[in-house]
């Protein structure tokens, strides 16, 4: 397996207060790895595509209204990364990457973000992807708010399947024939979520690369309604290798605030992978 990390300390100096103080610990916890060679290194960095792919996906307003909150810059770098690991991933120079970020993406829609998230990792990647012919893509969301800016992106596509687990019940939503997913899970544990999880993955599925927005908010040390523990993480990482069957893995960090839980759910996951 070539698997990945994509990573720049800029996340952790200068992205958002409230995730920003996760991301070296989370990203020292895969030292080892990177050392002894089951984990490749690799830093991005913002050029040609990264604007591009932003001003394809999001309206001239948004990126002003961003770069005058002085976000616009690690925002657009988490994203060159997400963009660039989804583009060795489908071209089989990786078979698993892990993006760190700033900032995350998934209440950011065309013209509105909130929610420490400014320019939509995924969607962004997800463009390119299609760009290139990878058309069929599966976005699984975990973090435990609901992705709305990603589904309003995504949504009149239905070869983009997006499923969307969250706590909260003002979001409830279900489009079958479009492929879009929203799963609402009511103070959701080990149990209740993982029951889940194996209910979607259960189903017949046609994808060709599979993205998951890993928030670990959905700890029940950390700040979102689902009370998840870390050997959650594991199966979930178990489960969507299986799953995947070969496909291009690409997970990308999304809530969460608490190092704690960071330096053991990140490496959780991409054991599994390594
Ligand atoms: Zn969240």
């Amino acid at each position: 397996m070539k698997a990945a990390v994509f990573y720049h300390p800029d996340f952790a100096d200068k992205g958002y207060i409230t995730l920003m103080h996760r991301v070296k610990p989370g990203f020292n916890s895969l030292k080892d790895m990177i050392k002894n060679g089951q984990l490749y290194l690799i830093e991005p960095e913002i050029n040609a595509e990264s604007y591009q792919w932003l001003q394809a996906t999001h309206s001239a307003r948004l990126i002003e209204g961003v770069k005058a909150s002085g976000m616009h810059e690690v925002a657009l770098l988490s994203a060159s990364g997400v963009i660039e690991a989804a583009v060795k991933l489908s071209q089989g120079e990786l078979d698993f990457a892990f993006c760190f970020v700033g900032t995350a993406g998934h209440h950011a829609g065309h013209n509105y973000c909130w929610g420490f998230c400014y320019y939509n990792d995924v969607v962004m990647a997800v463009k390119k992807l299609q760009s290139i012919g990878t058309e069929k893509i599966m976005i699984i969301d975990v973090d435990p708010h609901s992705g709305d800016g990603t589904r309003d992106l995504i949504a009149r596509n239905p070869n983009i399947i997006h499923i969307n687990f969250f706590a909260d019940e003002d979001y409830a939503y279900s489009d079958q024939v479009l492929n879009n997913y929203g799963i609402l899970l009511d103070n959701a544990d080990d149990k209740k979520f993982l029951a889940a999880l194996d209910t979607m993955l259960l189903r017949k599925w046609d994808f060709e690369f599979l993205f998951v927005i890993f928030g670990h908010d959905s700890h029940c040390l950390d700040y979102g309604d689902f009370y998840l523990t870390t050997a959650a993480y594991q199966s979930l990482a178990k489960k969507i290798k299986i799953f995947a069957d070969g496909r291009p893995v690409l997970f990308v960090l999304s809530g969460g605030s608490n190092p704690q839980v960071a330096i053991e759910a990140i490496p959780a996951v991409i054991k599994e992978f390594v």
